[in-house]
């Protein structure tokens, strides 16, 4: 790859200077496929239950807005604009998505210009929002205090308990403009979890890993002294792979939090978020819509994908 091409990449929106993190080209060169292409990915059943579990969370906490004219979302670590459909069903008003990687961007970006009828207006930025205030790349309309009824995070805020630094202006970052009443949604690895399995990974194994056939997690380190910057390698078949991702300590994260006036509301396992919500009025007959059972009541997940699948958490903390 030439350096100037390099350069572009690490260049955002107006040539705002992104970073060059592993994160960053990592996410720049997964390949959007479409959704046609999607259907054949291996793990289709684990990625349709996934997008269940983030509609659950916006249908359950997206607010109806000031005067019940929609909400304003504030997107931190959007991706390639995957939720942009979940959030129109929720009636939005605003859609504000930030991500470090550019190309992604640019794919959520274009997502939206061709969406029918999108019925809410929506800003793209590129930005490391672990690393900078985010009122550096938005424009003075979209960083007003209280503005956002909404900040949801998605398989993204693990990356940024690397240092206290990080997971601090991670947190600003979320906090900042979110209106008090506001709700703060996200999906995280079950950091509990990984640690009881990496426990059980025998003391001569030659590797700190263990998976199955759609996934593994590897460490390099058995104990960390400290509540960041313990990072594992988590290779999902098909999705994420060689970007270190970073333990988050449960109440260390609640604790924090609180610093940023956000109170916890709600914390469930995705194993649980599905006994809870699968008779549901809400969400039962979302499960079939989107394809997470078939017609039969049959899972379109086979038992590793589960497993993976089980490694995840959901939370809601509502600013005070
Ligand atoms: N939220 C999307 C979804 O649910 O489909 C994307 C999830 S993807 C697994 C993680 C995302 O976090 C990537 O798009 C990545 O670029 C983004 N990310 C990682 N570090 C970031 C940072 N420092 N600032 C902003 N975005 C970041």
């Amino acid at each position: 790859q030439d350096a100037g091409n390099d350069e572009q990449r690490r260049k955002g929106n107006d040539g705002h200077y992104v970073g060059n993190s592993a994160v960053a080209s990592h996410y720049n060169a997964r390949p959007e496929v479409g959704i046609e292409h999607r259907e054949f990915s291996p793990i289709i059943g684990l990625k349709k239950f996934n997008n269940w579990i983030k509609s659950v969370l916006i249908g359950k906490f997206t607010h109806r807005g000031t005067g019940g004219k929609g909400a304003n979302v504030l997107d931190i670590g959007c991706g390639k604009g995957g939720d942009l459909n979940k959030w129109r069903q929720a009636k939005i008003k605003l859609y504000v998505a930030l991500d470090i990687a550019d190309m992604s961007i640019a794919q959520a970006k274009e997502r939206y210009a061709t969406m029918r009828n999108p019925s809410f207006d929506a800003h793209f930025y590129a930005h490391d929002c672990y690393a900078q205030p985010i009122s550096e790349v938005l424009p003075d309309q979209l960083k007003v205090r209280d503005l956002y009824d909404n900040v949801t995070m998605q398989f993204c805020m693990h990356y940024a308990f690397e240092s206290p630094n990080k997971a601090r202006m991670m947190m600003e970052n979320v906090s900042r403009y979110l209106r008090p009443g506001g709700v703060y949604i996200g999906t995280i690895p079950d950091a509990q979890m990984l640690l009881d399995k990496l426990e059980e990974v025998p003391e001569d194994a030659p590797e700190l890993r263990f998976g199955n056939s759609c996934y593994f997690i590897e460490f390099t380190e058995r104990h960390h002294k400290g509540m960041y910057g313990h990072a594992y390698r988590f290779y999902l078949q098909d999705a994420v792979d060689d970007v270190p991702e970073y333990i988050v300590h449960w109440d260390n994260f609640v604790n924090l939090a609180n610093e940023y006036r956000l109170r916890l509301v709600y914390k469930k396992p995705f194993h649980e978020v599905l006994a809870e919500e699968q008779d549901s009025r809400d969400f039962g007959g979302l499960l079939r819509k989107m394809g997470v059972i078939n017609e039969a009541g049959e899972s379109a997940m086979d038992g590793d994908q589960w497993e993976a699948a089980n490694l995840y958490m959901a939370f809601a903390f509502e600013k005070y």
